[in-house]
C-alpha cells in the first residue's frame, strides 16, 4: 500500500454532470482507493463565461448517489485568485513569461521534443514547435487552466492526475511550465474518448447523457450506471461484466485502460440495468419506480408489488413502467381488430371472450388465482384448433396490448369482477 497516492476530480462547474466525467472521477476514486491513497474534489470556476448555476451542486450530489467520497475539498479555484497571480509574477521575474496586454503569456520554448510517459499510453513524444506562447493570467485577473490546474496539482500534493484525452496534445505546455517553477512532475493516465455507436464522437447531441437524466428520467438504476460507466474503456482479465463499487475497487487497473475510444453502447446499459433490476425485490423496485408510476395514481405497496414481480423478468428500464402498466390502472384502449387471433372473424372472437366470460363467471372469488385459472383454461383451450383462439382475445380484452405478461397472472391480479368488465367491454367493441 503506498499510502501517499493522492488523485482528483476536477471538473469544470459548466454543466450537469456527464457520463465522461463520472467515469474520470470514478478511476480516480477506484485507484486512490486501491492504493490506500486520497480522492480530492477541486472545482475549476476559473473561465468565468461558462459557468452554470447549480452545476457545482450536482457535481458534488452526483458523486455522493455513487458513493464516491472525497477526502479533501470542494476546493474552488476562485477562492484563490491571488495564489495564482503571484504565480505568474513568479515566471516574470524568472523570465519565464511576459505582460502582452493585461495578460501574462508564458513564453513556450519552441525547439526540441517533449517526452514523457504516460500511464495508459506509454512514451509520448510530442515536437515543441507545435505549441505557441499562451496566456498563464487573463487580463481579468483570473488565470487560464493552463496555469490554475497545474498550480493546485502542485499545491495539492497530486501524484497522479488521471483525465480526459484531449489534454496530451498540451502536455509540452505543462512540462515546460513544471520546470520553469522547478517542480517535479506528477504521473499521467490520460483517458480514452468516449464514442457514439457509429464511432463519432460523443457530442452535444449526446448531451441528454447527464449522470442525472439516466437516473431520474431514463429510470437505471445508481448500480448499473457505475457499473456500466467503469466498463467505459476497462475490463478485467475475466469474463466478469458485473461489478460492485468495492469489487472495483480490487479489480480495477489503470495501467490497462484501453487507449481507443471507449464505446458509449446504450443497449449494454438496457441489458446491464435489468441484470440489477433482476436482483432486487418487489418491494425495493416499487420504492425505486414510484417517481415513474406517479402519474398512474393510487395504487396500494401490495398491489404495486404484484405489478412490477410481473414485470421484473423482462423489465430494462423503470421509466419502462407507465407505459408496460398502464392497464393496471385504467381500462385499456385499443383496436377492435388487435382482438382477433389470426384469421378469427367476428363472430369467433365474439364466442371467444363469450366463454372467457362465462369461464370467470363460474370461478368462486377465493379461487382466482394464477394456477386455478391457468388449469381452467389450459384444459378448455384443448377443445379449440388454436389454443391462441381462447387466449389472444382474452390477453388483449384485458390488456388492450399486442404483447404483455400472460392473462392468468395479470387477471389474479386484476381481480375476477375488472377482469370481466374488460371481456364485456370488448363484446361490446363487436357488437
Ligand atoms: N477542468 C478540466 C475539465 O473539466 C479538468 C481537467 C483535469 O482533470 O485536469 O476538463
Amino acid at each position: 500500500m503506498n499510502s501517499k497516492i493522492r488523485t482528483r476530480f476536477a471538473p469544470s462547474p459548466t454543466g450537469l454532470l456527464h457520463v465522461g466525467g463520472l467515469r474520470t472521477a470514478l478511476y480516480n476514486y477506484l485507484f486512490a482507493k486501491q492504493n490506500g491513497g486520497q480522492f480530492m474534489l477541486r472545482i475549476e470556476d476559473t473561465d468565468r463565461a461558462r459557468l452554470l448555476e447549480g452545476a457545482e451542486k450536482n457535481i458534488i450530489e452526483t458523486l455522493r448517489i455513487f458513493g464516491l467520497d472525497f477526502d479533501e475539498g470542494p476546493i474552488r479555484q476562485s477562492d484563490h485568485l491571488e495564489k495564482y497571480k503571484e504565480r505568474a509574477e513568479e515566471l516574470i521575474q524568472k523570465g519565464a513569461a511576459y505582460e502582452d496586454g493585461g495578460a501574462i503569456r508564458f513564453k513556450m520554448p519552441k525547439d526540441g521534443v517533449t517526452k514523457f510517459t504516460d500511464i495508459i499510453r506509454g512514451e509520448i513524444q510530442i515536437e515543441n514547435e507545435t505549441q505557441e506562447d499562451f496566456v498563464i493570467l487573463k487580463s481579468d485577473g483570473f488565470p487560464t487552466y493552463n496555469l490554475a490546474h497545474l498550480v493546485d496539482d502542485h499545491d495539492m500534493a497530486i501524484t497522479h492526475v488521471i483525465r480526459g484525452d484531449e489534454f496530451i496534445s498540451s502536455m509540452p505546455k505543462y512540462i515546460a511550465l513544471h520546470k520553469a517553477f522547478g517542480w517535479e512532475l506528477p504521473q499521467y493516465a490520460h483517458l480514452p474518448l468516449l464514442l457514439n455507436k457509429d464511432r463519432a464522437k460523443l457530442s452535444k447531441r449526446e448531451s441528454d447523457k447527464a449522470v442525472k437524466v439516466l437516473l431520474e428520467e431514463d429510470g437505471y438504476l445508481e448500480e448499473a450506471v457505475l457499473n456500466f460507466v467503469a466498463l467505459l474503456g476497462w475490463h478485467p482479465k475475466t469474463d466478469q461484466e458485473i461489478f460492485s463499487l468495492e469489487e472495483l475497487i480490487k479489480e480495477f487497473k489503470l495501467e490497462d485502460v484501453q487507449k481507443a475510444g471507449a464505446i458509449f453502447d446504450i443497449q449494454k446499459l438496457d441489458w446491464m440495468n435489468g441484470e440489477y433490476i433482476r436482483k432486487k425485490t418487489p418491494k425495493e423496485l416499487v420504492e425505486l419506480a414510484a417517481p415513474f408510476l406517479e402519474k398512474e395514481g393510487e395504487g396500494d405497496s401490495s398491489f404495486l408489488e404484484k405489478i412490477i414481480a410481473l414485470e421484473q423478468p423482462r423489465l430494462k428500464k423503470l421509466s419502462e413502467m407507465p407505459e408496460r402498466t398502464d392497464y393496471f390502472f385504467r381500462e385499456p384502449e385499443y383496436d377492435v381488430s388487435l382482438l382477433k387471433w389470426k384469421n378469427m372473424d367476428d363472430n369467433q372472437t365474439k364466442n371467444s371472450l363469450e366463454l372467457s366470460a362465462e369461464l370467470l363467471k363460474a370461478v368462486n372469488d377465493k379461487d382466482f388465482n394464477k394456477e386455478n385459472l391457468e388449469k381452467i383454461f389450459l384444459d378448455r383451450a384443448k377443445k379449440f384448433q388454436d389454443r391462441g383462439e381462447l387466449l389472444w382475445p382474452l390477453r388483449v380484452a384485458l390488456t388492450g396490448k399486442k404483447a404483455s405478461p400472460g392473462p392468468f397472472e395479470i387477471m389474479e391480479i386484476l381481480g375476477k369482477e375488472s377482469s370481466i368488465s374488460r371481456l364485456e367491454a370488448a363484446l361490446d367493441m363487436l357488437k
